[in-house]
């Protein structure tokens, strides 16, 4: 995982704990104060650690609680406990090592923001009136929809190709959306910011500016890559598309591509070996949106 991105979802996790942590301690300061309280709540800890000692809980313990929880009750207080956003990790963003789902969203967001994304569509708010043919659009949002929610894929690269005003941004922000919703780490850039982002590192030196800028599109479970067109010129950045497309396949990470060139424009941009990844029968699946059939109601 790049570096950068890791760290700031990770303070934003932090700093959710440690508002958490704050609002309790502040809360315990304040009622401390009555000693009613005091006598109650210490009862309780002391209760809590014996228990905690012994792997025990006994009924004790729970009548210490209610207790204590009753005294705040009355005098119309919160309790004293730390309230965190997230019940699973208590705001740690890992469970056992493993990444939480809060902190997959945090990476996410950071992802998109950096990318320049801004807002996310829904499936079920779509509308497909825009649409000359609804049937035929509701139909390839449904199947898109199910892609988004199977657990695994037995086709990793998605390519969907088609005309300006076909709807192919507003599909891919929809998916990105349901993928988020199921707490995947999602990358959604577009073929220019990735262009700008992988030449912008691979013109310099610095190694570590190389592998922590490979990293954001090699890591998340899901790569969106919006308009692939004719920008990718260069021929490092041809090879680093391809490395970074290859390389996902291996890992059996997901990428979604679209496109307003149809597979016999791309090999002619760019070249045979990234045509066939995205053509290879066994794990691609391409989709043609074009002609009037798909094609954006004027007004
Ligand atoms: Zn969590």
């Amino acid at each position: 995982m790049n570096n950068e991105i890791l760290t700031k979802a990770k303070n934003v996790i932090a700093e959710r704990r440690r508002d958490a942590e704050k609002i309790a301690e502040n809360s315990y300061a304040k009622f401390s104060q009555h000693p009613e309280f005091k006598k109650l709540y210490n009862e309780y800890v002391d209760c809590m650690i014996t228990s905690a000692k012994t792997g025990q809980t006994s009924p004790e313990l729970e009548a210490k609680k209610s207790a204590y929880q009753a005294w705040l009750n009355q005098h119309n207080c919160r309790d004293v406990s730390p309230v965190y956003s997230c019940k699973k990790c208590e705001d740690n963003g890992y469970i056992n090592g493993q990444m939480c789902d809060c902190l997959k969203k945090e990476i996410t967001k950071v992802l998109i923001k950096q990318s320049g994304f801004q807002n996310l569509e829904d499936f079920d708010k779509s509308d497909f009136n825009k649409f000359e043919n609804k049937e035929e659009m509701q139909k390839l949002y449904k199947i898109m929809q199910d892609w988004c929610n199977q657990e695994k894929h037995s086709k990793t690269l998605i390519f969907l190709s088609g005309g300006t005003g076909v709807g192919k941004t507003h599909l891919i922000k929809c998916m990105a959306n349901e993928l988020i919703k199921r707490s995947k780490v999602v990358n959604l850039t577009t073929a220019f910011a990735l262009n700008q982002d992988l030449v912008s590192a691979f013109s310099t030196f610095d190694s570590y500016k190389k592998d922590q800028t490979l990293q954001k599109y090699l890591d998340c479970e899901y790569l969106f890559i919006d308009d692939l067109g004719s920008e990718i010129k260069q021929q490092l950045s041809i090879n680093l598309l391809y490395a970074i497309l290859n390389e996902r396949k291996m890992r059996s990470l997901s990428t979604i591509i679209t496109s307003n060139l149809d597979v016999k424009d791309i090999r002619d941009v760019y070249d045979e070996r990234i045509a066939s990844r995205i053509i290879d029968k066994q794990s691609s699946i391409c989709i043609q949106l074009n002609g009037n059939d798909l094609r954006l109601k004027k007004n």
